[in-house]
């Protein structure tokens, strides 16, 4: 029998973490280090980083590519008993796929008050003229997730005025001069 205090580290934080090394894998690529996993059941069906670079695709959010596995691994586009783990607030385009699919609840890191569409700018998650609306928890490792962007583009500022490399997802973002966390993906 399992005792009470055996399983009494706290959940969010358990899946946070995983998501937080997606979101180190994306950074060791070059990618805005943003990660994501799905949970059913207590069992992740889904991990995933952002590749906008790698793939050359815009829509390739870590929250789109996991939704796709989720899918996949449910054999069934509705997600209705599927919790998504992201370490930064989902932009409009992933909250948009997320009540398509139907998650039951997102739980974000750090909030991103400029493009966050989970209650950052919009709420599209929870619309009420939407017909799917998600729990949302946020600030879950909010700053671990946090130090992760920042140091991702702490580190690309160096290397851009040191003029070593081309540094694949923060180039642009570093053109204007004024870029902050919150202009990745
Ligand atoms: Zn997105």
């Amino acid at each position: 029998m399992i005792e009470p205090e055996l399983i009494s580290f706290n959940t969010d934080d358990h899946f946070m973490r995983e998501a937080l090394r997606q979101a180190r894998k994306a950074a060791r690529q070059d990618e805005v280090p943003i990660g994501a996993v799905i949970v059913h059941q207590g069992n992740i069906i889904a991990r995933a980083w952002n590749q906008v670079e790698t793939l050359k695709d815009a829509t390739a959010h870590a929250e789109m590519l996991a939704l796709t596995q989720a899918e996949s691994a449910m054999e069934d586009w509705r997600l209705n008993e599927c919790d998504l783990y992201v370490t930064k607030e989902p932009c409009p385009m992933c909250a948009g796929a997320i009540v398509h699919c139907r998650i039951r609840r997102v739980i974000f890191g750090c909030p991103d008050v400029k493009g966050g569409a989970a209650g950052g700018f919009w709420n599209l998650l929870q619309a009420p003229n939407l017909n799917h609306s998600c729990e949302i928890t946020s600030g879950v490792l909010g700053d671990e997730c946090v130090h992760v962007l920042k140091e991702f583009f702490a580190e690309a500022r160096k290397r851009k005025q040191d003029g070593l490399v081309h540094i694949k997802g923060a180039a642009n973002l570093l053109q204007n001069g004024n870029a902050t966390i919150f202009d990745g993906p």
